[in-house]
């Protein structure tokens, strides 16, 4: 009887908290409102979050391993066509880019050879005699890992250099014997290229004379096709941050010229800008298939 009463007084109750639910939800109302719906929610989360501690005790195990993954993927960032692409086209296309530094040896010039060394290729260097003087060693060290210390003269000057064709051969001369001095012995070859560029030793007309001259004294001369204009910042008419500029101009210059035989690129190691997409220069052009070559394995002039 007893249990009877009591399984009566239960059902009471049960009876009792149902009407009271029912009240309840008559006066806060079940329409699934803003205040209903997030308590179900919440019950379903509640549900779910049993098993979800699991998978948030796995997420932070997870990220960090994938942390770590992001970072190489930002590291190539400076360049990131070029690094996978390298590996998918590793099939060199036979043809020759000739990397050319001007103006230097100068403060930038160790990053260069650094880079160099880093990608196992050789380059031209036309230094200014007056810049060896100032860095011997850097000059020395160009000689010895192998790029060509070709000459950009001994004073860059233009209103020296180009009086006539005795006083360019004076200068070219003059920059032998500093290269000689710095070097230890006569480590210049005989490549060169016309402070400016060739047209500016008397115009496309009137260079002929130097470039006889040159030739007299056993040179061979080289201009360039593919360019950054780190030298010409009147052309960067957008404003581009430099590297940009530098870049877009490398790329364009090599949409006109890529055909052209031979393909020099002309860079001046003397801006900061030009040595910091130097990789990123490399490596598109390794993912386009090119080796590097040193002018001294050309037997022609090259002059725009
Ligand atoms: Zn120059």
């Amino acid at each position: 009887m007893k249990n009877c009463i009591s399984n009566r007084g239960i059902a009471k109750r049960v009876v009792l908290v149902f009407v009271c639910m029912l009240m309840a939800a008559a006066l806060f109302g079940c329409s699934g409102g803003e205040h209903g719906l997030p308590i179900e929610v919440d019950i379903s989360a509640g549900v779910d979050l049993t098993a979800e501690p699991v998978v948030v005790t796995e997420e932070p195990t997870a990220a960090p391993t994938e942390i770590p993954t992001p970072e190489p993927t930002a590291a190539p960032t400076e360049a990131p066509t070029a690094a996978p692409t390298q590996a998918v086209n590793p099939a060199p296309t036979g043809r020759k880019v000739y990397i050319t530094f001007d103006d230097g040896p100068c403060k930038n010039t160790p990053e260069v050879l650094d880079i160099l060394k880093r990608y196992n290729i050789k380059a031209t260097f036309f230094t200014i005699g007056r810049m060896v003087k100032q860095n011997p060693e850097t000059a020395k060290r160009i000689a010895e890992e192998g790029h060509l210390l070709a000459c950009h003269t001994m004073s860059h000057d233009l209103t020296i250099i180009y009086q006539n064709p005795e006083a360019f051969l004076k200068d070219v001369n003059a920059w032998r014997e500093t290269v000689r001095d710095a070097v230890g012995y006569d480590a210049g070859a005989y490549f060169y290229r016309f402070p400016g560029g060739s047209p500016s030793a008397g115009g496309r007309s009137g260079r002929g004379k130097y470039v006889e001259a040159m030739h007299e004294a056993g040179y061979v001369g080289f201009d360039w096709n593919l360019a950054f204009n780190d030298a010409w910042a009147a052309g960067n008419t957008e404003n581009l941050p430099l590297k940009e500029y530098y870049w877009k101009s490398y790329q364009e210059t090599y949409s006109w010229y890529k055909d052209k035989d031979p393909l020099i690129l002309i860079i001046h190691d003397t801006y900061k800008d030009s040595v910091e997409i130097l990789p990123r220069v490399i490596e598109d052009l390794i993912a386009k298939g090119f080796e590097f070559g040193l002018v001294s394995e050309l037997t022609d002039d090259y002059l725009m």
